[in-house]
């Protein structure tokens, strides 16, 4: 079976990288907060063209870790999309904030700068933009809606590490950037992981203390944080692979654009690229009225295509009718009934992309 993602095959492809930072770090009898998590700490955050990195438990704690840093709870509203992973919801919520959810640009699937605007309100602190499947936010608009305002940008980069906008890193962009290194994502671990990232040498400071516990260098508590620390291990086998990101990504491009070539004409909506910004192809999401059939066929012809996301966040039992919404997310829901993931991962063959064209355009074409 063909998968969206495929963390196994990235292991069998760099297992030589993966199994000597797994070693290297055992036999140097240091597990927590040691020199494999300072290094990426540091790697990662000139990757992402800014001073500072903090690496933490997974990605939603890194939007979690983001929101106390800036102070934001209590009655704070922070505005984002429903159409993204929970966590960006649920991270809001777990500082204590209210999640405002606007509606999507139908077109990127990214938060929709007017909606933003008409929904800004006395309460409003903060925006986190997703920048979803790999492409960057207009983040143009959103950067000038949160100046005029006096609001905080945490940019939620967790599908698109090493994605750019206007030849700037996504995570370079906002006050904060967070990132997870989910088994699946562009950059993953062989588990959890996450980051925040930012160029403000206070904001840092102050990320680092709340990450473990609160603590000082003397170990004093300065402020009740809590534990969310990268796992040494993770650290070493990020070590390892971000040297492959970007030829990992350049790969996904290319799969995209094999999809692009091969799929047009079906009257099945393809990935559009917003001008200025570089897409790195978490997923390649396409649209059609046909979802359910679309998937169905592909499942028979052994491609395992997924739905990112359905139902949108604010329809889940958990979020049904408690969260504010300030006004009808239409595009949100038609997204969730149109879309379909199909496979993306740089491991994948020429030759798997021939199948998966092959199999949509069956459904089509008969
Ligand atoms: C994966 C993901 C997260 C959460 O990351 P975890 O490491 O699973 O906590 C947050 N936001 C988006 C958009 C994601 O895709």
């Amino acid at each position: 079976m063909l998968l969206c993602a495929n963390p196994g095959a990235r292991y069998a492809a760099k297992k030589d990288r993966i199994d000597a930072a797994v070693h290297r770090v055992l036999d140097s009898g240091w597990y927590i907060l040691g020199d494999e998590v300072k290094a990426f700490e540091a790697d990662f955050a000139a990757c992402c063209g800014v001073g500072h990195g903090i690496g933490v438990g997974n990605g939603t704690d890194a939007l979690l870790l983001a929101l106390r840093t800036l102070g934001i709870g209590g009655d704070d509203e922070v505005i984002t999309v429903s159409h993204t992973a929970t966590a960006t919801v649920s991270a809001i919520e777990m500082a204590g904030a209210q999640p405002v959810l606007v509606d999507i640009e139908p077109d990127y699937f990214t938060i929709d700068p007017k909606a933003i605007a008409a929904a800004i309100s006395e309460r409003t602190r903060a925006l986190i933009p997703v920048h979803l499947y790999g492409q960057a936010a207009d983040m143009d608009a959103v950067m000038a809606l949160a100046e005029a305002h006096g609001l905080k940008v945490i940019e939620d980069c967790a599908q698109a590490h090493g994605a750019t906008y206007r030849e700037k890193p996504v995570g370079s962009l906002g006050h904060m950037g967070c990132f997870s290194f989910y088994p699946t994502k562009n950059l993953g671990a062989m588990g959890d992981g996450g980051m925040v990232v930012s160029d403000d040498p206070a904001l840092a400071d102050r990320a680092r203390r709340l990450r473990e516990y609160g603590w000082d260098a003397d170990r004093v508590a300065r402020e009740p944080g809590w534990n969310t620390r990268l796992d040494e291990i993770q650290a070493g086998i990020l070590n390892g692979l971000l040297p492959c990101l970007d030829a990992d990504n350049a790969r996904r491009r290319e799969i995209a654009a094999i999809y692009d070539r091969e799929l047009q004409g079906l009257g099945l909506a393809l990935p559009a690229r917003r001008h200025g910004a570089e897409h790195v192809f978490h997923l390649y999401v396409v649209r059609t009225e046909q979802r359910d059939g679309l998937l169905a066929h592909l499942r028979e012809h052994g491609i395992g295509a997924g739905v990112h996301y359905a139902p949108p966040t604010h329809l889940h039992d958990a979020y049904r009718g408690r969260i504010e919404i300030p006004a009808p997310l239409t595009e949100t829901e038609q997204a969730a009934r149109q879309i379909v993931s199909l496979p993306m991962y740089p491991e994948m063959q020429d030759a798997d992309a021939a199948q998966v064209v092959s199999a949509v355009r069956t459904f089509f074409e008969g």
